[in-house]
C-alpha cells in the first residue's frame, strides 16, 4: 500500500500530525519504534498555551495535578505567585502520549509499533521509509522522531552541541517528608550556571529534576543528588537524562518530500525548555501543509514545503528567537538579571502569562528592554 503521509515517531508532534492528516482524509501511518505506553523522560508539564493548541480537552483522568501557583527560588530569595487560572497541568508522558496516539487512530491513522526507522530515501515520485521490519512508501514523510531524529539526517546537519540542553530527573514518591506540599510548581534558579532545578507535583510522586545548556552540565547528576538529599528525598532514585534542542529556528526543517516537526526540528523554548507546546504547534502545521499541498497536487519539493518553515516562523519562530536572546542575556549577566527578577514581581508575572499563552516572548523582550533600567535602579 502507498500512503499519503508516513509519520515517523508517535510522540506529541507525530501523534498530533497524524491525527490532523487522517482528519484531512489522507492515508496516514505512524511508525513508532517503541510500544505505547512507552517510557519517556520528561517532567510532564503541559502549559495552558500548549493545551489551547490541541483543540481537544485533556481527559481529567489523565491529569495528575493542576497548577495555578508558582514558587521561584534563587539563593535565599523566594517569589510566589498565585494565578487565577491554571497555567500548567501535570501528566505522565507515557499515558499522555498513549492518549494522543489513540486520537490519531480514532481519526483513521494506522499505527505500527516496535518498528524502528533506519533509512529514508526521497525519490522523484515517492519516498521510501525502511524500518527494522520492512519498507513503506508514501508521498511524503513527517519526521517527528525526537531530538536524536533519524529522519533529520536527510534534512540538516546534527544539532550543534551549543544548541542543546541536558536535563536529569527522578520521580520521587510522595511521602511524609514533603510535609505541606501543595499543588504548585517550584523552580530553583542558580543551581547550575544558566540552568534550573524543578519540583513538579504528580499524583503519587514528585518530578524532581535539573537542566542546563550542555556547556554547563558537568556535575549535574551530583548536583541533583545533593538537591534531593537536602530536601529529605535521598532514597534510591533512578536518575534519567535527556537532551532538549534549544537553538531557535536557524536550521532547515524541510527537504524534498520531508518535513521535520517537534524536537526533530529543534523547536523548544530556549528559556524554559518547554517542548510539548512546539511539538503540538509544528505537528499541526506540518499536517496542514501536507494536506494543502497534496490536495492541490503541488510537487512536494523543498521549495514548496518551505511554506511550512515560514508558517512555523510566523506562529512561534520569532518568539523562540526572542526567547533565545533573553536566555543569552541571562547567560551573560546572570547576577544582575536574577537579582532584578527576584526584587520585583513583574518579570515573573510576565513569564507566567507566556505559559498561559496570554503574551509572547517578543512582547516580553520589549517589556524587559523598557523596564530593565527602572528595575535595576530599584534593586541596586
Ligand atoms: C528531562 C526532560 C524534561 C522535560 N520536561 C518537559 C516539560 O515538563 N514540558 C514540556 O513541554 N517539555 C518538556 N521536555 C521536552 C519534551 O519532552 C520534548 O520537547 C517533547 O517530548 C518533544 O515531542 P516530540 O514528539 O517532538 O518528540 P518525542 O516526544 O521525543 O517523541 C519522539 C518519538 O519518536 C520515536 N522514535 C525515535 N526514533 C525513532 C525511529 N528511528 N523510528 C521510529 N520511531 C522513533 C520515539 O520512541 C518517540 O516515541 C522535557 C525534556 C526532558 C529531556
Amino acid at each position: 500500500m502507498r500512503y499519503d503521509v508516513i509519520v515517523v515517531g508517535g510522540g506529541p508532534a507525530g501523534a498530533v500530525a497524524a491525527r490532523d492528516c487522517a482528519r484531512a482524509g489522507l492515508e496516514t501511518i505512524i511508525l513508532e519504534k517503541e510500544y505505547h505506553p512507552r517510557p519517556k523522560t520528561c517532567a510532564g508539564g503541559i502549559t495552558a498555551a500548549a493545551i489551547s493548541l490541541l483543540d481537544t480537552a485533556i481527559p481529567p483522568e489523565i491529569v495528575e495535578a493542576r497548577c495555578s501557583s508558582f514558587r521561584g527560588f534563587y539563593g535565599d530569595r523566594v517569589v510566589e505567585s498565585d494565578q487565577e487560572q491554571d497555567f500548567m497541568v501535570l501528566v505522565s508522558r507515557e499515558i499522555f502520549d498513549l492518549w494522543l496516539v489513540s486520537l490519531a487512530q480514532s481519526a483513521g491513522a494506522e499505527l505500527k509499533q516496535g518498528e524502528c526507522v533506519t533509512a529514508v530515501t526521497a525519490g522523484e515520485r515517492e519516498v521510501t521509509v525502511s524500518t527494522t521490519k520492512g519498507d513503506y512508501t508514501g508521498l511524503m514523510v513527517i519526521g517527528a522522531d525526537g531530538v536524536n531524529s533519524m529522519v533529520a539526517k536527510i534534512v540538516r546537519k546534527p544539532f550543534n552541541k551549543k544548541d542543546l540542553a541536558f536535563c536529569v530527573c527522578a520521580d520521587v514518591l510522595r511521602g511524609e517528608e514533603e510535609g505541606s506540599w501543595r499543588e504548585s510548581i517550584e523552580i530553583y534558579y542558580g543551581q547550575l550556571p544558566m540552568g534550573y532545578g524543578w519540583i513538579f507535583p504528580k499524583k503519587g510522586c514528585l518530578s524532581v529534576g535539573m537542566g542546563a545548556w550542555l556547556s554547563n552540565v558537568s556535575g549535574i547528576k551530583e548536583a541533583l543528588s545533593n538537591f534531593l538529599r537536602e530536601r529529605g528525598m535521598s532514597g534510591e532514585q533512578r536518575l534519567k537524562g535527556g537532551f532538549i534542542p534549544l537553538g531557535g529556528m536557524a536550521r532547515p526543517a524541510v527537504s524534498d518530500r520531508v518535513i521535520l516537526a517537534g524536537d526533530a526540528a529543534g523547536y523548544a523554548d530556549p528559556f524554559t525548555g518547554e517542548g510539548i507546546r512546539y511539538a503540538i504547534a509544528s505537528g499541526r502545521l506540518a499536517a496542514a501543509t501536507a494536506a494543502s499541498l497534496i490536495a492541490r497536487g503541488v510537487p512536494l519539493t523543498r521549495l514548496n514545503l518551505g511554506v511550512y518553515e515560514r508558517n512555523c516562523y510566523q506562529q512561534f519562530g520569532s518568539d523562540l528567537k526572542a526567547s533565545l536572546f533573553i536566555a543569552r542575556m541571562f547567560q551573560h549577566f546572570p547576577k544582575a538579571l536574577f537579582g532584578m527578577y527576584f526584587s520585583c514581581r513583574e518579570p515573573f508575572e510576565q513569564s507566567l502569562q507566556i505559559l498561559q499563552g496570554k503574551t509572547g516572548y517578543r512582547q516580553f523582550y520589549r517589556w524587559l528592554l523598557w523596564h530593565i533600567p527602572g528595575m535595576l535602579r530599584r534593586c541596586i
